[in-house]
């Protein structure tokens, strides 16, 4: 890989590369863009199949973080840090070398957990550095606040495509009853909202049902399930040229990553006439839920919610600038987001620093 050619493509401004002697881990820490303030995304430890593969992750998840944060309205850039060592492998001693290395970015970066790795992976990591998010004593499992920001984003999907916000009697098809999808079924039920529900493991959909009164389908068939609106909340590439014609819905929008395999799918979906909320907005309510811990007083759940509760009305600009412009929903907000970087990157161009 060219690397100052892939960091060129999509502006990235530093890249660095981590090795602990004593632990083996290797490190890649990838800064997207920081105009908006330090670095803010999760630590993942995957079983890359080359070096190249770790760096071309670690460059394309800091650089979504960036639209994530600039989208979300808070003061951070976006950073992803990758350890690229087997997580079956993975020891104290080397997730204290990660977070040895956090430290000496002196705050240009704040992690988490991510995949691959617990929240008591995070807690030993701490032992480190200070530059750590979501702590259990701080914000905690981001899981419910991804689940209301899904919720608050399926309101304003039916605001948009039926003029009123109210899920009464409407059908919502879940794929995924994880934390997220599962408390999601929860609030819509609440609601008066009619819910079909799939997991990979059966016997989680199963129990929701119990609780819910949410219809189970195999997990195969949620594509095909009627609905106003389907709500993706398993895992990322699920919208493809295959499952695309089967969708019987006026509407996509859940919390997993990464939904579209590629980007063309976006048009199809316009082209096919249902809305998509992108998926880096909805989901938006985790790293909002975090931000809060660096407000005044530190964090405080109630404040979080209610900044989370309103991605449905990001999500609503969204929809609307998208039709002004003609553009996919996922170009409006891209769009969106670099204004916001623009706005406070020509401003930050005005200060004048001071002489000492
Ligand atoms: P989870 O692991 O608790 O739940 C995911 C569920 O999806 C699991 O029960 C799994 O068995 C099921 N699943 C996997 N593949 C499936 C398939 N093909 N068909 C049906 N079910 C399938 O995860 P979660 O915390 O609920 O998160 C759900 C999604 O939202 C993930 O993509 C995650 O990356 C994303 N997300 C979560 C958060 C959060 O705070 N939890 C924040 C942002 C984004």
């Amino acid at each position: 890989m060219d690397i100052f050619q892939a960091m060129a493509e999509h502006g990235h401004e530093q890249l660095i590369f981590n090795y602990d002697k004593v632990s083996g881990l290797r490190m890649i820490v990838a800064l997207h863009d920081t105009t908006l303030g330090p670095g803010l995304g999760g630590m993942r430890n995957w079983r890359y199949a080359s070096e190249d593969e770790a760096i071309a992750d670690a460059l394309r998840l800091s650089r979504g973080m960036t639209y994530k944060n600039a989208f979300a309205g808070i003061d951070f850039g976006g950073s992803k840090c990758v350890i690229y060592n087997d997580p079956e492998e993975k020891t104290d001693l080397l997730l204290r070398a990660a977070g040895r290395f956090v430290e000496m970015l002196a705050g240009r970066v704040y992690t988490g957990e991510d995949v691959g790795l617990t929240p008591n992976d995070v807690e030993v990591m701490a032992h480190t550095t200070r530059y750590l998010v979501g702590r259990p004593h701080k914000s905690g499992d981001p899981s419910k606040a991804a689940a209301l920001g899904t919720y608050s984003s399926i309101r304003a999907c039916l605001q948009h495509t039926y003029g009123t916000p109210e899920p009464k009697g409407r059908h919502v098809a879940i794929q995924g009853a994880g934390n997220v999808g599962s408390d999601l079924a929860r609030r819509l039920v609440q609601d008066g909202a009619q819910v079909t529900i799939c997991d990979l493991y059966p016997e989680r959909a199963e129990a929701v049902a119990a609780e819910t009164g949410a219809r189970v389908v195999p997990s195969e068939e949620i594509f095909d399930v009627e609905c106003d609106v389907f709500s993706p909340c398993a895992l990322g590439l699920i919208l493809n040229q295959e499952t695309l014609p089967r969708l019987r819905t006026k509407a996509v929008c859940g919390s997993a990553n990464n939904q579209l395999k590629t980007p063309e799918i976006a048009e199809a979906l316009r082209t096919a006439g249902i809305l998509y909320a992108p998926d880096f907005i909805v989901n938006g309510g985790g790293i909002v839920n975090i931000a809060d811990e660096f407000e005044d007083g530190g964090y405080q759940r109630e404040r979080a919610f209610l900044r989370v509760a309103q991605i449905g009305e990001r999500l609503l600009a969204v929809f609307r600038r998208a039709e002004a412009e003609g553009s996919t929903t996922s170009a409006a907000a891209e769009r969106i987001a670099e204004d916001r970087i623009k706005a406070v990157a020509e401003q930050q161009r005005h200060f004048v620093p001071q002489r000492p």
